[in-house]
C-alpha cells in the first residue's frame, strides 16, 4: 500500500534534493522541496509535514535555526543532513531539537530506515480527539466538528484551534500564540491573531453557537465556557 506519509525536504544542493525527492517519491512519500530555510519554514507552515530531513548548511537560515523554529512549532520528527561529521555539530542538533542525524555521504536505504523508525514512533501520537464542551478537534483529519457539524480549517486555523483546545481555559498571551503558532513570523504589532480568531469564531458560531475563544482585553485569548 502507499505511504501518504509527507516529507518536507530542506537541502540547498540541488542534485541531492532531486536524488531525494525522487527515492522518497519512489517508496511512496508525498515530497515537498525547498531550497533554503525561509522556503522550508513557509512549506511546514502550508503543508504540514509528518517528518522533515534537513540540511545542516543552508543559505539564509542555517539548519540549526531551522530546527528550533519548526520544534517550537510542533513535535515533527525531524533528520538532519550534514557534510561534517563532528560531535558538537551532532550535539548541537540535538540540543537543537533534531530527532537523528545522518552524516554525507549517506546511504539512501540508511535513511530511509531512519524514516520509517520515526514515523512508527509518532504515529500513535497522531492520532488524537481533543474535546472542550462541544467542540472537538480529530488532530489525525485536522477537523473540527461543533455538535457534530464539521468545520473545515486551514492550517493555520487548525494551529490555533489545536493550541487552545490544548490549553483550556488558560489565557494565552499574544507573544505565546505568537511563538507558537506563527514562530513569530508576523511580529507583535501584527494584527494577524485578531484575523484569524474572527475566522475561527465565524467557524464555529456558524450556527449562533455559543462562543468558546474570548477575548481577554490587553492580553490575549482564552478558551472557555461562559
Ligand atoms: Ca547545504
Amino acid at each position: 500500500m502507499a505511504n501518504q506519509s509527507r516529507i518536507l525536504v530542506i537541502e540547498d544542493e540541488e542534485r541531492i534534493a532531486n536524488f531525494l525527492r525522487r527515492g522518497l517519491a519512489y517508496e511512496g512519500y508525498q515530497v515537498d522541496v525547498a531550497h533554503d530555510g525561509q522556503a522550508g519554514l513557509a512549506l511546514a507552515r502550508d503543508y504540514p509535514p509528518d517528518l522533515v530531513v534537513l540540511d545542516w548548511m543552508l543559505p539564509g537560515i542555517d539548519g540549526i535555526e531551522v530546527c528550533r523554529r519548526l520544534r517550537s512549532g510542533g513535535s515533527v520528527p525531524i533528520i538532519i543532513l550534514t557534510a561534517r561529521d563532528s560531535l558538537s555539530d551532532k550535539v548541537q542538533g540535538l540540543d537543537a531539537g533534531a530527532d537523528d542525524y545522518l552524516v554525507k555521504p549517506f546511504d539512501f536505504e540508511e535513511l530511509l530506515a531512519r524514516i520509517r523508525a520515526l514515523l512508527r514512533r509518532v504515529q500513535p501520537s497522531k492520532i488524537e480527539v481533543l474535546k472542550f464542551a462541544d467542540l472537538t478537534l480529530d488532530t489525525g483529519t485536522r477537523q473540527a466538528f461543533r455538535s457534530g457539524r464539521a468545520i473545515d480549517l486551514t492550517a493555520k486555523e487548525y494551529e490555533l484551534l489545536e493550541l487552545f483546545m490544548r490549553n483550556p481555559r488558560q489565557v494565552l498571551t499574544r507573544d505565546v500564540i505568537f511563538d507558537r503558532v506563527w514562530n513569530y513570523d508576523f511580529g507583535g504589532e501584527s494584527n494577524i491573531i485578531e484575523v484569524y480568531v474572527r475566522y475561527l469564531r465565524q467557524k464555529t458560531e456558524a450556527e449562533s453557537e455559543q462562543r468558546l475563544v474570548h477575548t481577554v482585553r490587553g492580553v490575549g485569548y482564552v478558551l472557555r465556557e461562559d
